[in-house]
């Protein structure tokens, strides 16, 4: 199968542009990448996949962020903020409350608008301007609005997003409407939306920048380069998994690319690939499921809820490319509790990092894996938590201490803190 860890490099077709094509994951026809746009297959509508005739190894990068993996990528440069090089905390407390050996936590939060998105963007924004494109578009849970936006806005062009009325948080719409996106918000869910921004690329009316776009996954691989990297730098190791939250499954895609593509050029053995394990709310778990159950697909979920809005998805998009990654790494995955993602934020926040819920819901999966026993008290892990903890003030407040008024006075004042 094309998606296995350990197929060899594969040979570049004629349509191939300086040693870049792309190929359907399904029938492998293979398309030149930048003549026209398409976001999947002409013959079967398979999810296609960026390949290169040379897959990277770790001597060929340089410099910082995002770019310093253009190695790996299919431009030198993009269309930047920077990006990337994002902390990989110490969270000791944490560590030894869920009983792990090590534990780091990627905090993604920490790039230009606040989440990993942006990844994608300096490269899917790059890629809209070899196409010459005018509009760009997407459909978001709110962070894809917000790294758009800024991303469109630095690139000169126009972008259009499309919202799930009601159940975006304020800090990404605050983001999209003053990078001056048009922002729509349809009567629906994310899959709704997701539907028809479709239509409208299909249509030619925009130019999609949603997660199904393959480029976008190019630019989130650099989170699994800089994983190892700072990792092995630090403790002359690889970790032996890897925890994220999952939507639409776009991150969990691009890290086994990353990790496929490592094993190709011979820079990573395939005993060393970190188990990929991805972490659903159990209000919107259609990937745990097909991964529970076995299956090669995934059911639709219609109706989809949970306090994480960021992975509010019921159809994961990007699950064809995500679930041979959990598979062949030995990953696993599972959902958790609104509560658990609650919890876990205010752990995440009691180390001094500050998340958005989606984000903690990777450290409440890893949680219920140590207390199930699926996680073993030997392993390094590395769990990622994709934004900041800005983005959904509303949530913050839910779960953090709620202010004391108090008189204008410092006797008084005092008197209330002695409380
Ligand atoms: C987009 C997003 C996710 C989901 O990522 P996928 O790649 O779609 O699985 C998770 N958390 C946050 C904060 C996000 O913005
Ligand atoms: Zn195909």
């Amino acid at each position: 199968m094309s998606l296995d860890l350990t197929a060899a490099a594969p040979a570049a077709p004629t349509t191939a542009d300086d040693g870049v094509w792309l190929a359907c994951i399904e029938c492998g026809e293979t398309f030149a990448p930048f003549s026209s746009i398409r976001y999947t297959c002409d013959h079967c509508d398979g999810l296609l996949e960026v390949r290169y005739a040379d897959p990277p190894t770790f001597e060929d990068f340089a410099g910082d962020g995002v770019w310093r993996y253009a190695a790996a990528l299919p431009f030198e440069e993009g269309v930047s903020l920077p990006e990337g090089s994002t902390p990989l905390h110490h969270v000791p407390r944490l560590e030894s409350e869920v009983g792990v050996e090590r534990l780091r936590v990627k905090h993604e939060g920490m790039n230009p608008t606040g989440s990993f998105k942006d990844r994608g963007m300096t490269v899917g924004v790059r890629v809209a301007k070899e196409l010459g494109v005018g509009r760009l578009a997407c459909a978001s849970t709110g962070n894809t609005s917000a790294a758009l936006a800024a991303y469109g806005a630095r690139g000169g062009m126009a972008t259009l997003v499309l919202l799930p009325a009601g159940k975006v948080a304020a800090g990404k719409i605050a983001q999209a409407a003053l990078h001056d996106a048009r922002i729509l918000e349809v009567d629906g869910n994310f899959d709704d939306c997701l539907d028809i921004v479709q239509e409208l690329a299909a249509r030619g009316e925009v130019y999609l920048l949603n997660s199904l776009n393959p480029f976008r996954l190019e630019g989130q691989k650099t989170i699994g380069l800089e994983i190892l990297e700072e990792f092995r730098a630090d403790h002359d190791t690889y970790p032996d998994r890897i925890v994220l939250p999952v939507g639409n499954a776009g991150n969990t895609s691009a890290l086994y690319k990353c990790f496929r593509e490592l094993v190709q050029s011979g820079a990573l053995d395939p005993a060393d690939v970190p188990k990929l394990t991805g972490v659903q709310a159990e209000g919107a778990a259609p990937l745990v499921e097909a991964v529970e159950e076995g299956n090669d697909g995934i059911r639709r979920w219609p109706d989809v809820e949970t306090v994480a809005t960021a992975i509010r998805i019921g159809n994961p998009v990007n699950a064809p490319k995500a679930l041979p990654g959990i598979r062949a790494t030995g990953g696993t995955a599972v959902a958790v509790s609104d509560e658990a993602i609650t919890d876990a934020q205010r752990a995440l926040a009691g180390e001094g990092v500050g998340v958005e819920p989606a984000s903690a819901a990777s450290i409440a999966g890893l949680r219920k894996l140590r207390d199930q026993g699926v996680v073993d008290a030997d392993e390094q892990v590395v769990c990622l938590t994709t934004g900041h903890l800005l983005k959904d003030p509303d949530a913050a407040f839910e779960a953090g201490n709620d202010p004391e008024p108090v008189p204008n006075d410092a006797e008084a004042v005092l008197e209330h803190i002695a409380e």
